[in-house]
């Protein structure tokens, strides 16, 4: 999948977590938060491409950092695409909250700006990574932290899931590597794992699945506001009676 893809199914995800009320309730400005780190989270497991959008996001700085990522993780759709890289980007989501400074949790937030900067890039907002520091400030000032290792989990599984549609596929169990006796579409001689539905990264297939995920978001923003009165939920729910 493609990285703006990757960022629209992940911020879908989450948004459909909130109407179904998986997720805590939230308010305006934590939902923004969180769906736009969700959003950027869902790029994270290509933070193992060392030309890949994250490498070029804040030179020099992220292209030492993804570089590392890939070494450590073993090369691109590797580590960081597997249960265990899942659980790696949780972690440090989840315990930067620990590392405070007077008080702040600098890392966390410095985290959470940068994600939902990259889905602000993603999706060409303009102003560059002043919106990103406009979101780190939004983040400490509503309590979004909490929540934000969720967005992120969510992201990179998303992100996971939508890799594994596609032909290459996925090795989950990473570092692990079982290989089929007989090599299909579904377990591959590679060892890696796919649902190939969308065919290969970036097909019209793919793009489909974007756009429709598109309208979901416009659709729920919509509800969210008041200007429509049925969220899609609402809707599908009604269909169904
Ligand atoms: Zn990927």
């Amino acid at each position: 999948m493609m990285g703006y893809s990757h960022s629209v199914t992940a911020a879908g995800a989450w948004l459909a977590l909130t109407e179904l009320g998986i997720t805590p309730h939230q308010d305006t400005g934590t939902l923004v938060v969180t769906t736009l780190a969700c959003a950027g989270a869902g790029m994270f497991p290509d933070a193992d491409h060392r030309k890949g959008t994250i490498a070029h996001s804040i030179p020099p700085f992220s292209n030492i950092i993804t570089a590392l990522i890939a070494t450590l993780s073993g090369g691109h759709r590797k580590g960081t695409h597997s249960i265990l890289g899942v659980l790696a980007f949780w972690a440090l989501a989840y315990f930067s909250q620990t590392l405070t400074h007077n008080g702040i949790p600098w890392v966390s937030l410095a985290l959470t700006a940068f994600a939902g900067g990259l889905a602000l890039r993603v999706f060409k907002a303009p102003g560059g990574w002043l919106g990103a520091i406009g979101l780190g400030y939004l983040a400490w000032q509503t309590d979004s932290l909490s929540l934000v290792p969720w967005a992120i989990f969510c992201g990179c599984v998303m992100h996971i899931i939508g890799d594994m549609m596609t032909t290459r596929g996925v090795n989950i169990l990473w570092p692990i590597t079982i290989k089929p006796p007989v090599g299909t579409k579904i377990w591959r001689k590679s060892g890696y794992f796919s649902l190939p539905v969308l065919g290969d990264a970036g097909s019209a297939r793919e793009n489909i699945l974007t756009s429709a995920v598109t309208v979901y978001i416009l659709w729920f923003a919509l509800a969210y506001f008041a200007v429509i009165h049925t969220f899609p939920s609402q809707w599908l729910s009604n269909l169904w009676h």
